[in-house]
């Protein structure tokens, strides 16, 4: 019995030991845009629609101000939001929609939680979530997605070389715009208004209730009134590291 004890427990700490070696540390991937070759310059928007709900603050301002904007939606969010996706889908000119997985769940091929939210845990389960989330935008009738943003926008080694052999570029970004949507009106104004050309902004469109939002919509205007050119991921040459996008 106690031999059968001390076997199982090497077992458990070998399987603990194996699981420990594979974890590389996670990244979290930067995209940068070819600077403009002329005038004020130039930024991409990026917004996250990871679930929830839609910030119609935020729309509306893209929509009256025709800002362009890369549109990183999940399965979850589509489903729940089909008023928004209509009028995304009314202006092509400004929004391309691009794949944030089935169901927002990290792009990590080890199990572990980042800013508490599990990963995929599995290289299977980084390909359920990154095909899930490609095949529900097919869903809507949306273009096939050309970019990829994880939740949380980090990733495993590991996984990023699997997203790209999928055939997608993996969106990292220069200018984190809301801390996750988290952050308040005046701080979230104040970095978006900060981006210098060829920056890639991240920011939420997901959270009506917060206040970065509205900060998100300062920043946006602050930015056009400098003359600066919003351009969408696929209008772009974006070059990110860590093997995103080469
Ligand atoms: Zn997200």
């Amino acid at each position: 019995m106690r031999l059968l004890q001390r076997h199982l427990c090497m077992i458990a700490m070998s399987a603990a030991m194996a699981a420990s070696a594979q974890a590389a540390p996670l990244v979290e991937p930067t995209l940068h845009i070819k600077p403009a070759a002329s005038g004020a310059g130039r930024v991409a928007l990026t917004l996250d629609a990871c679930g929830g709900q839609t910030d119609t603050r935020i729309l509306s301002a893209l929509v009256e101000n025709k800002i362009p904007a890369t549109i990183f939606v999940t399965g979850i969010w589509l489903k729940r939001n089909a008023a928004a996706v209509e009028i995304m889908r009314a202006h092509p000119d400004l929004f391309e929609l691009e794949n944030h997985g089935g169901r927002h769940i990290p792009a990590v091929d080890t199990p572990q939680k980042i800013y508490g939210i599990k990963s995929a845990g599995s290289p299977e389960a980084v390909l359920a979530e990154v095909e899930s989330g490609a095949a529900a935008l097919a869903r809507t009738g949306e273009p096939a997605p050309k970019w990829f943003r994880g939740a949380t926008a980090e990733y495993s080694p590991s996984a990023i070389a699997m997203i790209r052999k999928l055939g997608f570029k993996i969106a990292g970004f220069s200018i984190n715009g809301d801390g996750g949507s988290l952050l308040g009106a005046k701080e979230t104004t104040r970095r978006i208004a900060a981006a210098k050309d060829g920056d890639v902004i991240i920011a939420h469109i997901n959270q009506p209730t917060h206040a970065a939002g509205e900060g998100v919509v300062q920043g946006l205007l602050a930015l056009k009134d400098k003359g600066m050119t919003f351009v969408r991921l696929d209008d772009a040459d974006g070059t990110g590291n860590h093997g995103t996008t080469d």
